[in-house]
């Protein structure tokens, strides 16, 4: 079924979709897939179109059992011309392991809150940069590109809401240390699109470009499309989206809501912004890895697609 496609003033004719669900995604599911599944599941995102793929984590096992057996995985995917494979690396030991495995693009992960700080990385936002700089700095002599994720950019649950001046000033510090893109994390998902504005508009005043700026929103509260269209409409053009809500089973103890890249796809098509990623397998490939999780995918649009065929499009292709 056709649904048509109806434009909408001030969008980019294309968005760029990182796609997280084998990083963010798997690490936050209580199931441990076998290298294998993982392999075909980057393999099939790259197949749908993706050009982005957030690959795994070389943060110790002890801290994420789920992406233990990161460097068996880096080493059997097929990487395919064009597709970048960002990997999160926290610190040079992390680093060393990413050089030794020939990954191309890296990503470090910050925190805009003390508290958070404290808790996810153990050190505070200070000394959190201190551990990035001789990371970021020799990931960029070795020419890697390097993400600087920031968390809790809107709320915080042990702070409340974040001011809009202290993300800027964090973010700044990191793309100071010569990070080349920056996502920022609403963890919590309470962000609301008048908030998304004015970060955004602060952090271009400031000085950070939104050509290098992403957006990860979390649908913890439903916001994360009306949240993705302001940041659309204020020159974002990288929006970060997890493979049928990854990450956002209701039933596991860390579930954050990730925006589901078939959601996200939903919207854009409808809109006519291009992604070059197709929903059709994208909502295979979910209905696929729902099976080996055991459970179903909190998308929205996988939900109401699944089992249709012929699958409805935009397009009518
Ligand atoms: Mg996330």
């Amino acid at each position: 079924m056709n649904y048509g496609r109806t434009p909408l003033d001030g969008l980019p004719p294309r968005v760029t979709i990182c796609e997280v669900g084998p990083r963010d995604g798997l690490q936050n599911e209580s199931a441990v897939l076998p290298v294998e599944v993982k392999a075909e599941f980057i393999a099939r995102l790259v197949d749908a179109g993706h050009s982005l793929v957030e690959t795994t984590s070389f943060v110790h096992p002890r801290w994420v059992p789920q992406l233990a057996d990161a460097e068996a995985l880096f080493a059997v995917i097929e990487r395919a011309e064009g597709v970048r494979y960002p990997v999160l690396v926290p610190n040079e030991r992390g680093l060393e392991r990413a050089l030794d495995l020939g990954v191309r693009d890296i990503a470090v992960f910050g925190s805009a809150t003390e508290s958070f700080a404290e808790r996810n990385l153990n050190r505070s936002i200070d000394e959190s940069l201190e551990m990035f700089a001789p990371v970021v700095g020799r990931a960029r002599e070795a020419g890697m590109a390097v993400r600087a994720y920031l968390s809790m950019c809107f709320g915080d649950p042990w702070e409340g809401e974040v001011p809009v001046r202290k993300v800027v000033e964090v973010a700044s510090r990191m793309m100071a240390l010569g990070c080349t893109e920056l996502s920022l994390g609403d963890t919590i998902g309470v962000a609301t699109p008048g908030r998304v504005v004015l970060l955004l508009k602060a952090l271009a005043a400031a000085g950070t470009p939104l050509e290098r700026v992403a957006v990860h929103f979390h649908d913890t509260y439903g916001q994360a499309l009306s949240n993705t269209l302001a940041a659309l409409q204020c020159g974002v053009t990288t929006v970060d989206a997890s493979a049928g809500g990854l990450g956002g089973c209701p039933y596991a103890r860390r579930a954050t809501g990730n925006l589901a890249t078939e959601d996200l796809l939903w919207h854009l098509d409808g809109l006519g912004v291009e992604t070059g990623v197709s929903l059709e397998k994208s909502v295979e490939t979910s209905v696929w890895l729902a099976e080996r999780l055991g459970r179903p995918s909190p998308s929205r649009t996988v939900a109401a697609l699944r089992g249709n065929r012929p699958i409805a499009s935009r397009s009518g292709t």
